[in-house]
């Protein structure tokens, strides 16, 4: 393997068609649209083997009964079919025509019972009628049914059957990894979840953004490590942090992705601690990406941002989506479906994580090798350099970085205080380091 023709981050930036990617997106979304998954079973194992077609991910499995920090693996939840019938035969729901009509984890059932019974098991949106509502009970030992509210107000009969063929026995939860080596251990961790059924927005969106991601950086020259994990909420998190505590160590950066299929900007929630260089590089690349975008303080809610930043751990993680879980109505129900998440949205989120992942790459600190008096910078054919507009912010970007190289302003703080972009800042770097006149005092 030859590194030196591999292309680096800013390269590929460079060539990479946010459009043809969002389409290959939406694809990956629609591909995994009608597998039934939960938080364990064989729906989550086979979204991990269609993943597998993109990048090599390797399925890990943890037996159920295994303790993982304060919790325990949940026996495995399978299902085969489930329906609500007349009693002369008449189905009025159906598991296949929608995976959503189970709520997730339910008990296994069979049998007639009375209306008002069925009634106090069916979830369903009056404001709403037409979708159907997205509901679990991981561990509420209970069975239900979710369905569309204009149903229900047609269950007049005294009796109904009902059945839902699952099994909840002892299995294994699964969940993906995929690590792409850089020149250094130092890792980026990038984690979505994988325990929805059918919903695109949350969270085939971010599933299908970070395969794609994992699949561009695998073939390029990084200086920092990327561990992709596609783990079941809560549990899956969980689980992985209970088997690699000493792995944590290592994290420099990491972004929980969800819902970045739709037609909102961009919302970034800042980790655990607020002020990390994760947080600082995100937001310094929303700042000047030219797109709506709102930041938000950590709170001890959301997705699996909340394990990696529990106390006890307290990661350098934030949390990246368009639209939040719970403020777009079509949030957790059956209209968040393919027509709710676009290729072009999708397209759009690839272009920020590109520019998120090459903040994370160029962000070093560096010395002036020349620091006493300013380098003769035209001798050494610096300015004029780069042409055209961006000429002056260019020269200013050298005259920032060899003051500030003193080796303990990064180039982000460098940026910062320049109010220049970042790439601006790095491109300038690059130049000064060349000419031997700047070296990089970390890995
Ligand atoms: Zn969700």
């Amino acid at each position: 393997m030859s590194i030196a023709t591999e292309r680096t981050i800013s390269e590929t930036r460079s060539v990479v068609r946010p459009d043809v990617v969002g389409e290959q997106a939406y694809g990956i979304v629609r591909d995994l649209y009608p597998i039934c998954r939960s938080i364990t079973g064989a729906g989550v194992r086979e979204s991990l083997r269609q993943l597998q077609g993109i990048v090599p991910l390797t399925i890990q499995q943890v037996a159920s009964g295994t303790p993982v920090l304060d919790w325990h693996i949940p026996d495995e939840w399978n299902i085969a079919e489930a329906w609500i019938q007349t009693t002369d035969g008449t189905r009025l729901v159906d598991f296949r025509n929608h995976n959503l009509h189970v709520v997730g984890y339910s008990q296994p059932i069979r049998k007639r019972i009375p209306r008002d019974e069925l009634l106090r098991h069916l979830h369903s949106l009056p404001e709403h009628p037409d979708w159907i509502p997205y509901r679990t009970g991981y561990y509420a030992h209970s069975w239900g049914f979710c369905v569309p509210h204009a149903l229900v107000e047609q269950l007049t009969a005294p009796e109904y059957d009902v059945c839902i063929d699952a099994t909840l026995a002892p299995g294994q939860l699964n969940y993906g990894e995929y690590l792409v080596r850089g020149r250094t251990d130092n890792e980026v961790l990038i984690s979505c979840h994988v325990c929805h059924p059918s919903l695109c927005n949350d969270n085939l969106s971010a599933i299908a953004l970070a395969a794609l991601l994992a699949r561009e950086l695998s073939a390029l020259d990084l200086r920092l490590s990327y561990r992709f994990l596609f783990v079941p909420g809560t549990i899956g998190a969980i689980a992985w942090l209970a088997q690699n505590e000493s792995a944590v160590r290592r994290l420099r950066h990491g972004l929980v992705l969800t819902c970045l299929g739709d037609a909102g900007g961009f919302t970034y929630k800042r980790s655990r601690r607020g002020a990390t260089t994760t947080d600082r590089l995100v937001e310094h690349v929303l700042a000047h990406a030219g797109e709506p975008f709102s930041v938000r303080d950590f709170t001890p809610y959301g997705y699996d941002e909340r394990q990696y930043c529990s106390p006890g751990f307290d990661l350098p993680v934030g949390r990246l989506s368009r639209s939040c879980h719970g403020e777009f109505p079509e949030y957790h129900t059956s209209a968040d479906n393919l027509d709710f998440v676009t290729a072009d949205a999708l397209g759009g989120a690839y272009a920020l994580l590109l520019q998120i992942v090459e903040a994370f790459e160029s962000n070093r600190s560096y010395y002036n090798l020349l620091p006493k008096g300013e380098p003769q910078l035209g001798r050494r054919g610096l300015f004029g350099a780069v042409g055209g507009t961006d000429r002056a912010a260019h020269e200013l970007a050298l005259l920032w970085v060899l003051n500030q190289s003193d080796g303990q302003h990064s180039l982000l703080d460098i940026a910062v205080r320049a109010d220049l972009p970042l790439p601006v800042v790095t491109a300038a770097a690059r130049l000064l380091e060349q000419q031997l006149l700047l070296a990089p005092c970390d890995c």
